[in-house]
């Protein structure tokens, strides 16, 4: 939908073709399928959504820190969610809770026509805008505020949610703004352990469905 252009994918200088091979190889070995996606993570430059100081293990398949207590996902969990988001069919919308650098925001982007990302932290919020312009992705709208509320001020709603932040309880407001059939993926903490948790919007019910253990940091309230 927005492919980033040759001029970011080639002549990236610390981050040869190579090394991101092998992370496309291990994510295909860990059950990515979806060829899709493994071509958008592996012209995704995720090394510049990093610290420079870290950009030298950009293309290991690890979380990494970002600042603010927060951390960049790892590769394995944007694929499997993403995978998860595309798996019955290109949603025409995706809402995401949790931009922090906006790696996961950018991979989004170039699979399905409209993503809209909200987070918590000011700071964040305002480098993410800044990266995802550079990259000329513009079929992203991002919101400072508090994605416990969903999308606010909404008159639409949308095909398929993901959140990349922790929660232990569903947030109601958010699931609302599912459409019938709709469903949201998201890490979710019973107190025990994460899981990665699907919920499909069935008859105004929810049904959910657990998957493997995750480890991501918490859902918080309101802004920072
Ligand atoms: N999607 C990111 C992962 C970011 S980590 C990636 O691609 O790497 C999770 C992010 O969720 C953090 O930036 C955190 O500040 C944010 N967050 C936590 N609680 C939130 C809330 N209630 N609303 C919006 N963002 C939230």
């Amino acid at each position: 939908m927005n492919p980033l252009s040759s001029h970011h994918i080639k002549g990236i200088g610390m981050t040869s073709q190579r090394t991101r091979d092998r992370l496309i190889d291990r994510l295909r070995q860990q059950g990515i399928h979806n060829e899709q996606v493994l071509e958008v993570i592996r012209n995704t430059p995720r090394h510049l959504f990093v610290d420079e100081a870290l950009s030298h293990r950009a293309y290991e398949d690890t979380a990494l820190p970002i600042g603010f207590g927060q951390t960049i996902s790892q590769p394995y969990i944007v694929a499997r969610m993403t995978q998860m988001i595309l798996a019955s069919g290109t949603p025409s919308s995706v809402l995401e809770i949790g931009t922090g650098c906006g790696y996961q925001t950018a991979v989004l982007a170039q699979l399905v026509p409209q993503v809209y990302s909200i987070e918590r932290i000011g700071a964040l919020y305002q480098q993410a805008k800044k990266r995802l312009a550079e990259l000329e992705l513009y079929n992203i709208e991002l919101r400072h505020t508090d994605g416990n509320g969903g999308w606010p001020n909404l008159n639409y709603r949308f095909d398929r949610i993901i959140m990349t932040a922790a929660c232990k309880e569903i947030p109601r407001k958010l699931a609302e703004q599912l459409n019938e059939q709709g469903q949201m993926v998201l890490p979710y903490d019973d107190s025990k352990e994460q899981v990665l948790l699907k919920i499909t919007r069935k008859n105004d019910d929810f049904e959910s469905e657990a998957f493997e253990k995750v480890s991501f940091v918490p859902l918080l309230p309101g802004v920072g």
